[in-house]
């Protein structure tokens, strides 16, 4: 099932070029409350949802995928974590760049282990995204994004596939500089994730993702999940040593060889035959189309 967020927190489940409008299952959601439960309550709910959205479905109105405002598949994660330098290729680049190096060593993933990018980073199709300072180098990296369904405390990788929801395309999008991955990676806009989540039921094997990533047209990242230094369900064992994760939770598993600057008016295209096209357009500073959600 491919499920998709649109037009402003509406659910919807893609079929080709088409995207039938599945929210009615969303009335079932408890009402609001303050804190709990930690994370994002459709991607908890899923699987028992599933049922629902396929009663629903066929007679779901059919709105052209064209025609739909795409947002992030997911809407609330406790947290989007970062796999630093998890492709050989990528580690090969950034030691021969100082502009990537910084003058620091490039240190492993398994040194290091991974990073969080800020919540309020996360961004959809439909936004643009928006360049924080004219003056900085700003770097697309295409990556393969994994969303997490079920709690996952101290989980083995042997039984780490069972608390996927699915995967998605994802951009991590990067201020070069000499500042804390944290804040370089975290401006508004700056993970972005599409065109929707895939589940997980529809991919045969986690280690066997194409993608590639163009800008303008211009290919200039491609790569596979076979190639990744540490695997998805070795990165769901490394993170959740550490700490619990939710449903809804994002990693973004790494970028391969090939990132590089943009500029306002580029458009990224990260796709892969079996996730999707995800594309985004890069706007000015503080150009991101939807508002901050300072409103309930
Ligand atoms: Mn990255």
């Amino acid at each position: 099932m491919k499920l998709c967020r649109f037009d402003r927190d509406r659910l919807g489940i893609v079929e080709e070029d088409f995207v039938r409008d599945v929210s009615a299952v969303l009335e079932r959601l408890p009402a609001f409350r303050w804190a709990h439960p930690i994370g994002d309550a459709v991607i908890a709910r899923l699987e028992t949802l599933r049922l629902d959205i396929d009663r629903v479905a066929a007679s779901a109105q059919c709105l052209k995928l064209s025609d739909v405002k795409l947002e992030a598949p997911v809407g609330n994660p406790s947290k989007i974590i970062g796999a630093p330098v998890n492709y050989h290729s990528h580690a090969d680049e950034a030691l021969l760049d100082r502009v990537l190096h910084q003058d620091r060593p490039v240190q492993a993933i398994d040194e290091i282990g991974c990073f969080l990018k800020a919540n309020s980073a996360l961004a959809g199709p439909s936004t643009r995204i928006a360049l924080p300072f004219l003056d900085a180098r700003v770097d697309h990296e295409g990556e393969i994004a994994v969303i997490i369904g079920r709690p996952a405390h101290k989980v083995k990788a042997s039984d780490a596939m069972a608390h996927l929801a699915g995967y998605s395309l994802a951009l991590d999008m990067t201020v070069r500089g000499k500042q804390d991955r944290s804040l370089r990676k975290s401006c508004d806009s700056f993970a972005v994730l599409g065109p929707w989540l895939t589940t997980s039921d529809e991919i045969r094997d986690p280690a066997d993702i194409a993608f590639t990533l163009s800008v303008n047209g211009n290919l200039r990242q491609q790569s596979n999940t076979a190639l990744l230094i540490r695997s998805i369900p070795e990165l769901i064992e490394m993170t959740s040593a550490f700490y619990t994760l939710y449903p809804g939770d994002v990693i973004m598993t790494g970028t391969p060889a090939g990132v590089g600057p943009v500029v306002p008016g580029d458009e990224i295209v990260v796709a892969s035959p079996q996730l999707g096209r995800l594309s985004v357009t890069i706007g000015l500073p503080n150009a991101m189309d939807a508002e901050p959600l300072t409103k309930l």
